[in-house]
């Protein structure tokens, strides 16, 4: 019989296991640090539960860890990470280093089904959701990472690697909940954003839900003909209703989310492009991050002219919306956003790209 993922177990479900099987009731929570907190990859490795306890846990249950199948170092200290997930599909993570923080750039599903026409990751052909134990772990890794290289613990996260996180709704915010429980990474809800493409329906239940950390938006247009051109899921999920929804977000957490916005030659650089913007950031309290074009290899698609974003900035500020332009990172080992697509892959592993 097939070994069980130990790790899909709650705290709930390893309490009422145990009880099942006679076993003194603070076994749970030892198990559930084992598990999070301290990261064992073996249940042997657990060394106050009793022998008697480990090999019946293993009889039915096994962990399984993510692999790190290569690390490539940028010149700006950028580490880009191939995770090796337990079924041997890949998805990759990245660390970026600044002087204050330790960021991780973490995955939500292998390859992703959004199909938007400037990133890398919408020309992998595999998809299927992240587990909450394949999320922690890239968390954990480059956690791990950042001590090793930098003498300095993580400090942030950003779910900005491949895939839609909203599409992997409960598994995120499970993977979320480990990260900042004290028997997990105990790392605060306030330091981790997650980046949707805009997913309406997804963006009101996270408000329902009452979560506390950010939200950022991937806009890079605020009119529809211009948007639904770029991506695809426009067409589903139009301005007006993306609009509405971030309202409702405001209303329900009182946090300012971040839209994030590539400029392209001929594509969103003209004024009725900042016009728009200015009129959605007039409605709905936020900050725009301009992010520098990673070049993906379309002809479609060139970085506008530092002019262009200039005229963003200032036509923001003059509404009081702060716009900052983002500089990429670890571009050189293909890193930066929209890039994350396993170009690399070592030597034996299954290629997921087309
Ligand atoms: N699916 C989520 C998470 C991906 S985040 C989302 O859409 O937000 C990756 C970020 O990089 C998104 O803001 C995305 O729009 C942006 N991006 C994608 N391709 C890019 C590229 N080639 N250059 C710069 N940014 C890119």
């Amino acid at each position: 019989m097939a070994l069980k993922n130990l790790r899909s177990l709650s705290k709930a479900d390893l309490e009422a296991l145990f009880s099942e099987w006679g076993e003194p009731g603070f076994r749970a929570a030892q198990v559930y640090d084992w598990i999070w907190a301290k990261g064992v990859h073996h249940i042997s490795d657990m060394r106050n539960i009793p022998r008697s306890l480990v090999e019946r846990l293993e009889s039915s249950y096994a962990i399984r860890p993510n692999a790190l199948a290569k690390a490539q170092h940028s010149e700006d200290g950028t580490i880009k990470n191939a995770v090796k997930l337990p079924d041997g599909l890949i998805v990759e993570s990245v660390l970026i280093p600044t002087e204050k923080r330790i960021t991780a750039c973490v995955s939500s599903q292998v390859g992703c089904s959004l199909n938007c026409a400037f990133c890398a990751t919408a020309r992998l052909k595999r998809m299927r959701n992240l587990e909450p134990d394949e999320i922690y772990d890239q968390v954990r890794s480059i956690h791990q990472q950042g001590l090793e290289h930098f003498g300095r613990p993580l400090t942030n996260i950003v779910f900005m690697g491949m895939g839609e996180p909203l599409m992997n709704y409960a598994n995120v915010l499970t993977a979320i909940e480990k990260i900042t429980q004290p028997e997990g990474l105990g790392l605060s809800p306030r330091r981790i954003t997650l980046s949707t493409v805009g997913l309406p329906k997804m963006i009101k239940r996270l408000a329902d839900d009452g979560v506390k950390f950010n939200l950022a938006v991937s806009l890079h247009s605020a009119r529809d003909v211009v948007r639904s051109q770029i991506m695809p899921i426009n067409d589903a999920a139009p301005i007006a209703v993306l609009q509405e929804s971030l309202d409702y977000w405001y209303r329900m957490t009182k946090r300012r989310i971040t839209f994030e916005y590539v400029v392209w030659k001929g594509v969103n650089d003209a004024v009725e492009d900042i016009d728009a913007l200015v009129q959605l950031c007039k409605r709905i309290p936020c900050k725009v991050n301009l992010i520098e074009y990673n070049a993906i290899g379309d002809e479609r698609f060139q970085q506008a002219d530092p002019e262009v974003l200039e005229a963003y900035v200032r036509a923001l500020d003059r509404i009081g919306v702060t716009a900052k332009v983002r500089r990429s990172r670890g571009k050189d080992i293909d890193a930066a956003c929209g890039q994350l697509a396993n170009k690399t892959l070592p030597e034996g592993l299954e290629a997921v790209v087309e």
